[in-house]
């Protein structure tokens, strides 16, 4: 708790990669591993790996042409997630009405096949490509007027494992360019321009980027080795790890409305995305809030943080935990034990992608990895998520779900199983979200992927979703702190476990490419 609350605390303000906040907490986390004595494993002699991470803009001289028409950046469109890309050529299809999210691809309407299966959209946790954002931030000049009726287009290069491109366009241009597309398959060029150099501006013109601009506050991973006792097996290391970093700042809410709200209504948070209420859950949302406000008086408040206590405040804490109690062993673990706290899981496993690609250890050194990411929470209220067919997952006082942890060793699965039962910890595995082609993609969806797709062995833990995944209302004081120390007691014993076998873990299972596609 007392991590916790100033990691996820307002003045972090989301801690989104590359923002202050972020850096922040990338400072706390190395000065508590330099207080618990551990060794920097980062670059240079320090605790840090930074990423080449930069803010991209797209060139205000932009267009899109469909048919003999060009649309302008600004006015006629505006693009998300734009990079160097040529689009001629590919497929396009509607995508919604932005602020109107029944009229939004649904999951069940998404050509699911079609797209890029390697995508990167895990804050809609639909898992789906071409869903647009929920709520963009649109430019000034599409604020004006239209904005709720502006229409998205998704469009995927043909080229394979790129991602879709998404575009919102005002609603008479979005409809025209789906037509065209429809009659003579798409063409959007030139959606973004390469970066360039800077031109000389016209006085009295407004400069806009054209390139790629540095972080002020660089996107960094945390990395740190507690060595290993035995001198044979210290070069060998058991990876725990979890990720630093969140979201951005949504637009300003009540905090105690939208909280009975989603609790109602959105089960699963940012998962439920567009959900709405039926007239009983209506009025049952307001009967709550009534009796809210009356049993706290003028406690209402507005809150515009994501403060990421589950996501993953927990997780980044928990290691931290780890590290401690394992530092504290009179005999430390026999191999090494690499404690890495990831940065940009949020925008699609940046840091963990970036350092199983560029290992400060030899890759093949690391014999598993441990990865949690939100394991605060699964109480019995919450739904923890749903089964392959659909069903509700109950969480409980010992509730936890693993995934992927007989992927690639039957041996690392069978060993955390055997540490729950030697150490009477009692907690109760769920493998809902490991079954194979389970839609919500989970085994792809966080940092332990990047592990597993260079053979390395993983187990994911986490208490699974709730009604505050991605909002404002993932703060410290929903936290199940006795929940989240058993949790973390049993990824522990667990590392000691793996790193104090006679041998690496087997692996018995066959290792996919790293360049691949990731598969649930
Ligand atoms: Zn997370």
């Amino acid at each position: 708790m007392s991590r916790l609350y100033p990691f996820a605390d307002d003045s972090m303000m989301g801690r989104e990669a590359g923002t202050l906040g972020n850096y922040k907490g990338t400072e706390y986390l190395a000065a508590e591993a330099r207080r618990l004595g551990l060794v920097p494993a980062g670059e240079n002699g320090t605790y840090f790996q930074t990423l080449p991470y930069k803010r991209r803009t797209t060139d205000s001289a932009s267009t899109v042409r469909v048919g003999g028409v060009t649309l302008a950046h600004g006015t006629d469109f505006f693009g998300t997630g734009f990079n160097s890309v040529r689009l001629t050529g590919a497929p396009v299809v509607f995508g919604g009405t932005l602020g109107d999210s029944t009229r939004m691809l649904s999951p069940t309407r998404r050509p699911a096949r079609s797209w890029s299966t390697r995508c990167r959209c895990r804050p809609w946790r639909s898992g789906a490509c071409a869903a647009p954002r929920p709520r963009p931030t649109p430019p000034p000049s599409c604020s004006r007027g239209s904005t709720s009726s502006s229409r998205c287009c998704a469009a995927r290069p043909r080229a394979r494992s790129s991602t879709t491109r998404r575009a919102w366009a005002t609603p008479a241009r979005a409809a025209g360019a789906v037509r065209h597309a429809r009659r003579r398959g798409a063409l959007l060029r030139r959606a973004a321009r390469r970066p360039r150099r800077r031109r000389r501006r016209p006085a009295g013109r407004p400069r806009r980027a054209h390139h790629p601009r540095a972080r002020a506050h660089p996107a960094r991973n945390v990395v740190a080795v507690l060595p290993g006792s035995d001198p044979a097996l210290a070069a060998q290391y058991v990876a725990v790890g979890a990720h630093n970093d969140h979201v951005a700042r949504p637009p300003p809410v009540d905090h105690d409305s939208l909280r009975l709200f989603n609790r109602v209504v959105r089960p699963q948070g940012a998962e439920d995305e567009g959900k709405r209420a039926t007239p009983e859950q209506q009025a049952r949302v307001n009967a709550d809030l009534a009796a809210w406000r009356a049993a706290h008086p003028n406690s209402a408040r507005i809150d515009s943080i994501f403060n990421g206590a589950d996501d993953d405040a927990s997780g980044s804490m928990t290691v931290l935990e780890v590290a401690e109690k394992l530092g504290a062993m009179k005999t430390k673990p026999k191999r090494s034990v690499l404690f890495v706290w990831h940065t940009g899981e949020e925008k699609g496993l940046l840091g963990s992608e970036w350092f199983t690609d560029h290992p400060t250890v030899p890759r093949d050194s690391i014999v598993a990895q441990l990865n949690m990411d939100m394991v605060g929470r699964g109480a019995a209220g919450d739904v923890a998520d749903h089964g392959k067919s659909g069903e509700a997952l109950r969480g409980g006082p010992d509730y936890v779900q693993l995934v992927g942890s007989r992927r690639l060793s039957t041996e690392l699965g069978d060993l955390v199983e055997a540490v729950n039962r030697d150490g009477k910890y009692g907690l109760r595995f769920d493998y809902a979200m490991d079954a194979n082609g389970h839609p919500q993609n989970i085994y792809c969806r966080s940092d332990h992927y990047s592990y597993a797709r260079y053979g390395i062995p993983i187990v994911f833990f986490s208490t699974g979703g709730h009604s505050d995944y991605h909002q404002v209302t993932d703060e410290p004081q929903y936290i199940d702190y006795p929940h989240l120390a058993k949790v973390g007691n049993l990824v522990a014993d667990a590392a000691v476990r793996v790193a104090n076998l006679d041998h690496r873990v087997a692996v018995d299972k066959p290792k996919p490419d790293p360049k691949g596609s990731c598969q649930q």
